[in-house]
């Protein structure tokens, strides 16, 4: 049997190691004392919380089918019905139905929302009658969008959603990478809002923010039950420093672990790291590649968590929370009303009621500079301007995820071409991980998928 290294126990890794059980003899070194990477359950006041991801994107099948196949099909559930919600203008307001990633596919039901000024409104509705000269290069959401919509539009309705998935800014992500559907649109010179209303009269595309499902006691359970599934050797606090390549073929890794240095000896690596992680690793092997990795930029953030007691507080909002603008100046991004969005949460903590604040997008690293104690208070003021007085925590936990959302900028599609045909040059050798075809976690997953298969096809 082929030996195969994954290096990272994310759930890129873990997917990775899942596709190759049975066909090959698997070890995943992981850096941190426990796999999961961005997914990690923790407990707060006696409460189980996510700390990092709170939901497996459901628009792709791949998370939820593999969450299924390791044993958590009873635990996938739907969060509460409720619309994407924008803190803007000094009011909570309510997405209307239909928008695609903030997209209005039907502008004139943003009237009398407040979103939107009359004129934008007009703006948008517009969109239907201008020339769509077909689209010939790559270019950001914001520039695409700003010409289509107007401005107004991308500011009050999009960057909300952008913020809330990749902690981006429309102006620097790549409409190619972040929005592909658009961008096949706009590829094809077609007016955007009636090819939208088309697709959703069809079935498809549902807004991301609501195609989501959750892990009754949290998405964290999810890589466990992959790690345990798969069949592969688990090393934790064990992060790779250097990779060699032998001679002979295959490659040998060299680690340090908590008991002192490792070295491993594989057939074939798979790298399922954050690009700057993987670029250190391949900086010997192809100068190409760990130029374009390190070029990839990453946005940090903060989740703020907040346990509070419903017999003590004075107010609890309704909803499953709410998005920001970055053109209010507020620096929370979004926030999350776990216990109305997640039944399984509210069931086993009725007494309390837990949300999460989220603060940092790309650019914004200023604000995270701030004490914990700073973003908590920051956080509590921002909601009691949001939705009201709630009165203080129970308890509460910065969790930071520094450089934990990679950028897709404009040109990214081409930059991740260049980096797969380099490492495509290093027999034995694939990447995988979020900062290639996707940040949310069914493409995670579909990535460590194709690249185990990479290496199964290599033999
Ligand atoms: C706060 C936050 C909220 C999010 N919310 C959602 C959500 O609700 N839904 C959704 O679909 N997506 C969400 N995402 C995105 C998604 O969670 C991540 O993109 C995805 O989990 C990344 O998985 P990964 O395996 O590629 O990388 P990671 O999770 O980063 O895993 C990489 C692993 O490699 C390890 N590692 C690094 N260097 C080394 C080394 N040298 N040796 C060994 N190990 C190493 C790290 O410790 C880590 O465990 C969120 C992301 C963040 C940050």
């Amino acid at each position: 049997m082929r030996s195969v290294i994954v290096v990272g126990g994310g759930i890129s890794g873990l997917a990775a190691a899942w596709q190759l059980r049975g066909r090959a003899d698997v070890t995943v070194l992981e850096g941190q004392a426990r796999v999961g990477g961005k997914l990690r359950t923790g407990t707060l006041a006696g409460v189980t919380v996510d700390e990092g991801a709170e939901s497996l994107m459901a628009l792709r099948p791949e998370a939820v089918e593999l969450a299924a196949a390791v044993g958590l099909g009873n635990a996938l559930c739907d969060p509460a019905r409720s619309p994407t919600t924008v803190w803007t203008h000094g009011a909570l307001r309510p997405l209307p139905a239909g928008h695609v990633m903030g997209i209005p596919t039907d502008p004139a039901a943003l009237t009398g929302t407040g979103l939107l000024s009359p004129e934008g409104v007009r703006r948008a509705e517009a969109e239907e009658t201008l020339p769509a000269a077909p689209l010939t290069a790559d270019c950001s959401v914001g520039a695409h969008l700003g010409a289509r919509l107007g401005r107004e539009a991308v500011d009050r309705l999009v960057e909300p959603l952008l913020g809330g998935v990749y902690a981006g800014r429309a102006d620097r992500l790549s409409l190619r990478a972040a929005m592909p559907r658009v961008a096949a649109l706009a590829e094809q010179g077609t007016p955007l809002l009636p090819a939208l209303r088309r697709m959703r009269a069809a079935g498809a595309p549902r807004s991301a923010a609501v195609a989501v499902q959750g892990v009754a006691g949290g998405t964290g359970r999810f890589p466990q039950a992959v790690a345990r599934a798969c069949g592969a050797r688990i090393l934790t606090s064990t992060t790779a420093r250097s990779l060699h390549r032998l001679p002979g073929g295959g490659w040998r890794v060299h680690a340090m672990t908590s008991d002192g240095p490792l070295t491993m000896d594989a057939d074939a690596v798979i790298l399922a790291l954050p690009a700057f992680a993987a670029a250190e690793l391949l900086r010997p092997h192809s100068p190409l590649a760990e130029e374009e990795l390190a070029g990839i930029a990453h946005a940090s953030t903060a989740v703020v968590t907040m346990v509070f007691s419903r017999a003590r507080s004075h107010f609890l909002p309704e909803g499953n929370g709410f998005l920001v603008p970055p053109v209010d100046g507020r620096a929370l991004k979004a926030a999350s009303f776990l216990s109305n969005k997640w039944a399984w949460l509210h069931d086993s903590a009725p007494s309390v009621f837990v949300l999460r604040a989220s603060i940092g997008r790309i650019g914004e690293d200023e604000v995270l500079d701030r004490p914990d104690r700073h973003l908590v208070r920051t956080a509590i003021a921002e909601l009691h301007h949001a939705v009201g007085p709630m009165g203080e925590p129970l308890a509460a936990r910065v969790t930071r995820w520094d450089r934990g959302l990679p950028q897709y900028d404009v040109g990214h599609r081409e930059r991740v071409t260049r980096i797969r045909e380099a490492v495509g040059k290093l027999p034995g050798l694939a990447v995988c991980g979020a900062a290639y075809e996707g940040v949310g976690v069914a493409a995670c997953v579909a990535t460590g998928r194709n690249a185990a298969k990479e290496i199964l096809a290599d033999d």
